[in-house]
């Protein structure tokens, strides 16, 4: 199993010295991936960011969120022209460091809206989406389609919608990307939803209920590793969590991460790691042993 941390528990940017920074602790601490978060594709260094995942021996994921300006599920035409060339960078910069994971909020802008998605819009993505993942195959590279909550996207909240617009895009390196953060407010049962996705889920992310210590708030891992064992998951598991002391401006004023609710980087990314491990463990055994009649489960 690939276990991942998002790079914003150290850093809110990519600079080389934040990559330094970032990659060099999510190795000390035990990761083996790093998940850039890439909201300035143009500005990143990838030869740099390449040597120093080499350097570490790690791997990369990336991840980003669109903004007003690329936002291709408007029905302004302009936007997603300027969507469909960002991502096309990110994709480049994707691949030049060797990555084979784009994914995110990558369907339409990371930010509450206040009216309901419109058709067109929902194509205008869906059509930018098929093209970047036509690319990407080429590369080698799979799209991750991760649904947020109703005030961070008004197109796709849950697992199920995921799975209809990953059917509309209609490509097989399109993956459904799930996080727990965001399940736990929006889906009515989230083991159900992990298996709903089955070998479709490819990437997962492992967020407490106020995104800050497992087991400091309200989400049950447990049963949500569970699941994961149940449908073989095998493809990378990664640790978000976001506080006012470390994430950009710009992905606070996103995501609303408005408060400071840990401040030790190297504590939180090290508990986190032994909270997923153990949960892995433990869930893949009770599976196993369920499916030898030797122990009941939900
Ligand atoms: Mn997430």
């Amino acid at each position: 199993m690939i276990f991942g941390v998002h790079a914003m528990i150290w850093v809110s940017g990519w600079s080389v010295e934040e990559a330094q920074q970032a990659i060099s602790a999510a190795s000390r601490v035990g990761y083996g991936l790093i998940e850039i978060p890439l909201f300035d594709p143009e500005n990143a260094d990838t030869d740099s960011t390449t040597e120093i995942l080499r350097k570490h021996n790690m791997s990369a994921s990336i991840s980003l969120g669109l903004s007003r300006e690329n936002d291709i599920s408007s029905q302004d035409l302009s936007k997603v022209q300027n969507g469909a060339k960002f991502l096309q960078k990110a994709l480049s910069v994707c691949a030049e460091v060797g990555s084979d994971y784009l994914g995110g909020a990558i369907f339409s802008a990371l930010r509450k809206y206040s009216s309901a998605a419109s058709s067109e819009g929902r194509a205008n993505s869906a059509g930018v989406i098929r093209e970047l993942a036509q690319d990407a195959s080429r590369a080698g590279i799979t799209i991750g389609i991760e649904p947020t909550n109703r005030y961070e996207n008004n197109l796709l909240n849950t697992a199920e919608a995921a799975l209809r617009f990953a059917d509309e895009v209609n490509e097989d390196n399109v993956c459904v990307h799930l996080d727990t953060f965001h399940m736990n407010i929006e889906e009515a049962d989230p083991c159900s939803a992990i298996e709903l996705c089955g070998d479709r889920l490819g990437y997962f992310h492992v967020n407490e209920s106020h995104r800050g210590y497992l087991g400091a708030g309200n989400i049950e891992f447990s049963r949500y590793f569970r699941s994961l064992a149940r449908i073989g998951y095998n493809k990378p598991i990664a640790f978000e969590a976001f506080s006012s002391s470390v994430t950009s401006e710009e992905l606070g004023a996103m995501a609303g991460i408005w408060r400071d609710i840990w401040t030790d980087s190297d504590d939180i990314a090290t508990h986190a790691l032994s909270t997923m491990k153990l949960e892995y463990e433990n869930a893949t055994r009770a599976i196993g042993l369920a499916r030898r009649g030797r122990l009941p489960t939900d």
